[in-house]
């Protein structure tokens, strides 16, 4: 089968042959439709520190995704042949203790697909049968192969308390965005986005911010709807240094600040001034709750209240592997995915 493959420690993805996976008992193979392309990837191309400590070549990229059941193992019961699916991308040891007491999304042993075992950006994917989830016909290939960046969107906001909250969220690129047509769908009194790149502002609007400005128009904006207190809930996308500050700085007092994006560095943080003092509760966002957030998502798209399609811009062949990491790191795209 066709698949990006990361061949060896260095830069690069390449569009090669590969065995077809085989399965497991427990496993089903899932024929990929639809597969949305993340900033992990984009470390996995680029073999930064990250990548080069986690990462051992060769393996099949890629960990958002939909498509098609071709075949069930023998143990498999709640999955068919023909069932249009996609699946949680973290798989974990439903004996440890992370998952039995409903915490697994934090297990330091969860295995990611297109990172620690063969991925996605293939014809097909092996996945075990308890991390499918199936979708509904309504819903697209393209909707169901972005449903795990659109999970932690769901996770970061709806951890926080939404509804007639005024809410600040810093960073609108792909998650970003999801988050602000999320809150819209929850209730949000007023959602004050911001990012430094003029287009991703423009699809935090269509997404539905009330609000969307350069960082350094956003205290005059929080302030403005919140009475001056600041921001009831912010919800960090960025991982930028000055945005962190920033989220703690126009959080309210007895606010909260739940965290997704990623520092590249270490950030000096006066926990006495920007954190105790004013009493926040900072939360750490990792993948998605397993499975709340799925039915979370699964009701909202249901609903019609929640429209992730806007921040789908690029749909790709895998040959354009190189033109889609280019449009991610340019800043000029929303979510790109790959169309098999
Ligand atoms: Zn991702």
């Amino acid at each position: 089968m066709k698949a990006l493959v990361k061949q060896s420690a260095g830069r690069g993805i390449t569009l090669t042959e590969v065995p077809e996976p085989r399965i497991r008992d427990d496993e089903v193979l899932i024929r990929v439709r639809s597969a949305g392309v993340c900033g992990t990837d984009v470390h996995i191309y680029e073999w930064d520190a990250w990548a080069a400590g986690r990462c051992k070549p060769p393996f099949v990229v890629g960990h958002e995704f939909a498509g098609d059941v071709v075949t069930v193992g023998s143990l498999v019961e709640t999955v068919k042949v023909g069932d249009r699916v996609t699946a949680e991308g973290h798989i974990v040891d439903e004996r440890s203790l992370f998952s039995r007491t409903g915490q697994s999304h934090v297990d330091p042993a969860t295995r990611i697909i297109g990172v620690d075992r063969d991925g996605c950006f293939a014809e097909f994917i092996a996945m075990p049968a308890t991390n499918v989830w199936h979708l509904d016909d309504a819903i697209s290939y393209d909707i169901g192969g972005i449903h795990d960046p659109m999970g932690n969107a769901f996770h970061t906001a709806l951890t926080a308390e939404i509804p007639g909250a005024v809410v600040l969220i810093t960073g609108c690129g792909p998650i970003g965005a999801f988050a602000v047509g999320i809150c819209k769908a929850a209730g949000a009194a007023r959602i004050i986005a911001t990012d430094v790149n003029p287009r991703r502002l423009e699809l935090a609007r269509t997404m539905g911010a009330h609000d969307a400005v350069l960082p350094e128009h956003a205290e005059a904006a929080v302030r403005a709807a919140s009475d001056g207190y600041g921001a009831d809930v912010v919800l960090e996308m960025s991982g930028v240094a000055s945005a962190v500050h920033q989220a703690f700085a126009l959080a309210r007092p007895g606010g909260r600040v739940n965290m997704l994006g990623i520092p590249s560095r270490t950030i000096d943080v006066d926990f006495a001034s920007e954190i105790i003092f004013k009493g926040l509760t900072v939360y750490g966002v990792v993948g998605r709750r397993m499975y709340e957030t799925w039915h979370q998502m699964t009701r909202f798209l249901r609903s019609g209240a929640f429209d992730p399609s806007p921040v789908i811009t690029h749909r790709l062949p895998l040959d354009a592997v190189d033109e889609a990491m280019h449009l991610i790191k340019s800043g000029e795209a929303g979510k790109i995915i790959f169309q098999l």
